[in-house]
């Protein structure tokens, strides 16, 4: 059977010209002495918008994979498909987030929801989950509740996975079930009883990923309780090693965290859980390799600098189109956004420092990092002038691509290293 190790990052690369970079923070882990096994991630949205096919992801995946002498495994995401969009995805990729969000809530069939209310009343009462002191508690109640809001999405993974393993074959792809990308974040109870219907539906997921308590905004810190982060993770990750124990779901089964990049402040909490529970976790970052595009181009200066300021007049011409699709991960504050008129003024030094994710800095600005991330669409339009620059200036790029996925995220989550510089 296909396995995902036990720890592995998920990067995104819209323009798939960064892959390179990109196993590097990967290498660089290894030296350091941790295995993070690289998978990398485009949803239909992000192929949909640059007008990309996910067969180029993969295309730019094994060729890194190739020039590099990467010999671990590595893998190409289905980045939240479902029944409609997966059939593009089924050759080139062989991990699959099912994303089921949409569905919580519908009405499964009643019989169905007595029949798991049924097989599962051992889930009613007190459960003693190891490594948490006081365990969980399941009423009658919240487990038929669980089942009426859940059900029909688990029902609905099932369809898809059941398509996905009929072209693929059964072991060759790793399945995870994704229901982040909804309004309420899902209980570790909740989580508990919905592990134990994917099991039942013969779904051999190996990662899960909820949506967890807190404001995940795209390429931005955590906003939320930190601390009711680390407990409901703890919690998460017990419920997941319960099920696995009891209801047969693969030992290679851990949490997938949606990050949205850049949650600097809950990464040292998932490094403890982890040590806490032995357990790893799939880290899924996202597109926000693409800013370091920008900063890379911004930071050579020239022509690199003027395209970067022209993205950004561009993204602020445009800022409620394209935050539109994001509206539910982005935070911005229309007042925090600097003109274009200032910006085009910038040195390399200020436009880099606005966008690059230093929170000690004075001149970081969130606001236009967000505008910036959801602005892909205006360097897609740019077309071959994006990329040519791109291919320009490649080594000034790919540093900040490697310093970024390394520094900031790959060694304080998996190695409880913060504010290293690499190598
Ligand atoms: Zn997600």
């Amino acid at each position: 059977m296909t396995t995902l190790s036990t720890y592995s990052i998920g990067v995104g690369d819209r323009f798939a010209h960064q892959a390179k970079a990109q196993l590097k923070a990967c290498f660089l882990a290894g030296k350091a002495g941790v295995e993070v096994i690289p998978v990398w991630n485009k949803s239909n949205r992000e192929h949909t918008i640059i007008g990309t096919d996910p067969s180029a992801t993969r295309a730019a995946a094994d060729a890194a994979v190739k020039t590099l002498g990467w010999t671990k495994p590595y893998f190409c995401d289905a980045d939240h498909i479902n029944l409609t969009t997966v059939d593009r995805f089924l050759a080139p990729c062989d991990f699959f987030t099912i994303d089921v969000a949409d569905y919580i809530g519908k009405p499964a069939d009643p019989a169905s929801i007595d029949a798991l209310v049924k097989r599962h009343s051992e889930l009613v009462g007190h459960i003693h989950l190891e490594g948490i002191d006081s365990g969980i508690e399941i009423t009658p109640e919240l487990l038929r509740k669980t089942a009426e809001k859940f059900l029909f999405a688990i029902q609905e993974a099932a369809r898809i996975y059941r398509k996905i393993e009929a072209a693929k074959g059964k072991g060759s792809f790793i399945p995870e079930v994704s229901m982040d990308e909804t309004d309420s974040a899902q209980t570790p109870a909740e989580l508990l009883i919905i592990l134990a219907a994917i099991a039942d539906e013969g779904i051999p997921i190996q990662t899960i990923a909820p949506k967890f308590s807190g404001r995940f905004n795209k390429g931005v810190d955590y906003v939320g309780d930190v601390s009711q982060f680390a407990r409901e993770m703890a919690l998460d990750m017990a419920a997941i090693r319960y099920a696995v124990a009891h209801y047969g779901l693969p030992a290679s089964l851990k949490l997938s965290v949606h990050s949205g990049s850049d949650k600097f402040s809950i990464y040292p909490a998932i490094h403890a859980a982890m040590k806490d529970f032995s357990t790893g976790v799939h880290l899924k970052t996202a597109g926000t390799t693409w800013l370091e595009e920008i900063i890379g181009l911004a930071e050579s200066g020239g022509d690199g600098l003027a395209l970067a300021k022209e993205i950004y007049a561009e993204a602020f011409a445009h800022s409620a189109e394209l935050w539109a699709p994001y509206a539910t991960v982005i935070d911005i504050d229309p007042a925090k956004l600097p003109t274009p008129h200032d910006v085009a003024g910038w040195t390399s030094e200020q436009f880099t420092s606005a966008l690059r994710h230093d929170p000690r800095s004075p001149a970081y600005n969130s606001s236009l990092r967000q505008l910036l991330h959801v602005g892909f669409k205006i360097a897609a339009k740019m077309g071959r002038r994006y990329l040519d620059l791109l291919e320009a200036n490649e080594a000034i790029i790919a540093k900040n691509v490697t310093e970024n996925l390394y520094a900031r995220h790959i060694a304080p989550v998996f190695l409880g290293q913060n504010g290293v510089s690499p190598a």
